[in-house]
């Protein structure tokens, strides 16, 4: 079954879709290289294969195999002051966040939390038929799939 267009809310689930930067022919790692901090890039610049290696997941423990280029930017990069600031413009910091987390889905609401800026105004960035970096609402059957972890406490 084709699900059809909903307009997504303050409380939609958006994350990265990785099948969006295959159809468009976009090499994700060449993008995720320039999100990385300078250092990061020097160390970087000439790899080219894919290098991958165990991450375990914090919160289900389990082991997945992830890209190292996204490693360095979660365990480096994404912890340096100035990885998301107030002048990081929209679409930029909010395809930060979801590198940051690893892609986990987040609605505008939270998204709103971790940025420190207005849920509606993020809503409007990210809910339309623009599809910015890939940012896109979650289909309704990973929703379901991923809704057995508990939601953040709201006072983090
Ligand atoms: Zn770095």
């Amino acid at each position: 079954m084709k699900s059809r267009w909903v307009r997504p809310t303050l409380n939609t689930k958006f994350h990265i879709d990785r099948d969006w930067w295959e159809e468009k022919g976009r090499n994700f790692r060449v993008h995720l290289l320039s999100h990385l901090c300078s250092e990061c890039q020097q160390r970087y610049q000439d790899y080219q294969e894919t290098e991958l290696i165990d991450w375990i997941d914090a919160s289900t423990g389990e082991v997945a195999q992830v890209d190292g280029l996204w490693h360095s930017l979660r365990v480096c990069c994404s912890l340096k002051p100035d990885y998301v600031n107030e002048l990081t413009p929209m679409t930029t910091a909010i395809f930060r966040v979801f590198l940051a987390n690893g892609n986990e889905p987040l609605t505008p609401i939270e998204l709103s939390q971790e940025l420190n800026r207005p849920a509606e105004t993020i809503l409007r960035t990210i809910g339309g038929f623009q599809v910015y970096h890939g940012i896109k609402p979650v289909p309704e059957e990973e929703v379901r799939r991923v809704s057995r972890r508990k939601p953040v406490a709201d006072e983090e």
